[in-house]
C-alpha cells in the first residue's frame, strides 16, 4: 500500500529524500558523500552555528550540567541557564517575559492552541495568512478556535474579515519573513488593524530574528514598540535555530501570557527540557548579536550583491525582500532538473515543491559566511545553466 503511494509521489516528482551532510567546516560549505558544495540552503544566516565561542559555551555546559536534561521544566529539567536565556530573550524583544520552547515547531503547535480557543465559550477566531509556516497551520488545527484564512499579506482582506467577527476574541497570526518567499508581512498595518479591533497579534519571527532590524527582528524593523497590554497585544515567537545558529525557540510577551503558557502549552508541559548545552549556546549567540551587528551588515551586503546579480540575469525572484531569494525556473520537473544542474556545478540549493509551496522554485538563502567569490560563482553557474 505505501509502496504504491510512494511510487505515485515518485511519478509526480514529489518524492522527498533526506540528504545528510558529512563533517562541515563552515555554513557556506557542505560535504555530501565526499563532494563539496557551496551551500545556499542554510538558515544559519550569520554563520553562528560554527562560531568558536558558541561551540565552546556548549561544551562547557556539558561539562557542568551533563548532556540530557532528564525531565520537563515543570519537573527538574531546567537549569539556571534556562531562566537566564528567558530573561535575555525578553529584554532582547522588549517584553516583560519569555518562555523557551524545544523548537519553533513545538512553540507554534503548543502556544497557538493555548492562546486561542483554550478558554471555553469565548468563541475565539484566528486570522492566519495563507502562506504561514506549516507549524502555524498545525497550531491552528490543534486550536479549538474558528480559523479564517486571509490572502497573503493582504491587509484590506484581513480588515474586511475581521469586521465580521466583532465581539469575539481575535488573534491574527503571521510569519514576519515568509520562509519560502522571502517577503515581509506588513506588520505596521496589521498591528494598526489589531489595535482598532482589539485583536492579539501573534508573530512568527523565525526568519526575522538576527536578520531584520539590526538583528533584533521584525518589530524593530518596523519601529513597533511592544507596549504593555492591553494597549498593544503582541506575542512574539522566534527561534534560536536559524540566525542564532543554535536550537530551540521562545515566546516573548506580557508576563500573564507567559504564565498562561507555562500552565497550558502542552509542548512545554509534556516534553523534556532542552539540554543546558543548547541553552548555553543560545545565550552566547544572543550576546554576540547584541554586542556587534557586523555579521548582520555582512549578511545584507551579500544579499544585495546576490539579488542584483540574479535580477540582472532576468530571473523572477518573486517579492523577495530578505536573504531568502526564491527563483522561479518553471514546472516541477524543470525545477528539479535545475537543482540537479546546480549540484553538478557544486552549488547546493534545493528545489522546493508542493505541498510546501504552490509554485515550485529554487530557494536560495545567502548568509554572512558566503564570500564574494561564492556569490559570483553562483551567479556564473546560473548564467551558464540558462544559456
Ligand atoms: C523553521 C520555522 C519554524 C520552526 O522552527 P524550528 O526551530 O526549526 O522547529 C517555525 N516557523 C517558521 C516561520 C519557520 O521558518
Amino acid at each position: 500500500m505505501f509502496s504504491d503511494e510512494l511510487e505515485r509521489l515518485r511519478q509526480e516528482n514529489l518524492l522527498r529524500r533526506v540528504c545528510d551532510r558529512d563533517l562541515e567546516a563552515t555554513t557556506a560549505r557542505i560535504l555530501i558523500n565526499g563532494a563539496e558544495y557551496i551551500n545556499f540552503s542554510s538558515n544559519d544566516y550569520l554563520g553562528l552555528a560554527s562560531h568558536p565561542s558558541i561551540t565552546e559555551a556548549a561544551k562547557r555546559a556539558i561539562d557542568g550540567y551533563g548532556l540530557g536534561s532528564g525531565a520537563s521544566r515543570l519537573l527538574s529539567g531546567g537549569t539556571e541557564l534556562h531562566g537566564k536565556l528567558e530573561r535575555m530573550a525578553a529584554e532582547f524583544k522588549g517584553t516583560e517575559a519569555a518562555l523557551v520552547f524545544n523548537s519553533g515547531y513545538t512553540a507554534n503547535i503548543s502556544a497557538i492552541p493555548s492562546i486561542a480557543g483554550a478558554i471555553a465559550g469565548k468563541g475565539d477566531v484566528i486570522f492566519s495568512d495563507e502562506f504561514n509556516h506549516a507549524s502555524i497551520i498545525d497550531g491552528c488545527r490543534l486550536s479549538k478556535a474558528k480559523k479564517v484564512i486571509y490572502r497573503h499579506r493582504d491587509t484590506s482582506h484581513l480588515s474586511e474579515l475581521i469586521k465580521k467577527e466583532e465581539g469575539k476574541r481575535k488573534i491574527v497570526i503571521t510569519d514576519t519573513v515568509f520562509s519560502m518567499d522571502g517577503d515581509i508581512a506588513p506588520l505596521k498595518e496589521i498591528s494598526d488593524i489589531c489595535r482598532e479591533h482589539n485583536a492579539i497579534v501573534y508573530i512568527d519571527d523565525a526568519h526575522g530574528t538576527g536578520v531584520l532590524g539590526d538583528g533584533r527582528g521584525a518589530l524593530e524593523h518596523f519601529g513597533i514598540k511592544p507596549e504593555p497590554w492591553p494597549n498593544a497585544q503582541i506575542i512574539q515567537m522566534g527561534t534560536f535555530s536559524k540566525a542564532l545558529g543554535s536550537y530551540g525557540a521562545y515566546i516573548a510577551a506580557d508576563r500573564d501570557v507567559i504564565e498562561w503558557l507555562i500552565n497550558t502549552a502542552r509542548g512545554f508541559i509534556y516534553s523534556t527540557a532542552l539540554p543546558a548545552s543548547i541553552i548555553a549556546a543560545s545565550i552566547e549567540a544572543l550576546q554576540i548579536l547584541q554586542k556587534d551587528t557586523i555579521l548582520v551588515k555582512k549578511l545584507w551586503q551579500n544579499r544585495e550583491r546576490l539579488l542584483k546579480g540574479i535580477r540582472e540575469l532576468g530571473f523572477d525572484t518573486m517579492n523577495s525582500e530578505t536573504p531568502i531569494i526564491p527563483i522561479i525556473v518553471g514546472d516541477m520537473e524543470t525545477t528539479l532538473k535545475f537543482s540537479e544542474l546546480l549540484t553538478k556545478h557544486n552549488i547546493y540549493a534545493p528545489a522546493i515543491r508542493p505541498p510546501t509551496v504552490k509554485i515550485p522554485r529554487i530557494r536560495i538563502t545567502v548568509t554572512a559566511s558566503h564570500t564574494e567569490e561564492d556569490i559570483d560563482k553562483l551567479l556564473d553557474v546560473l548564467s551558464k545553466i540558462t544559456q
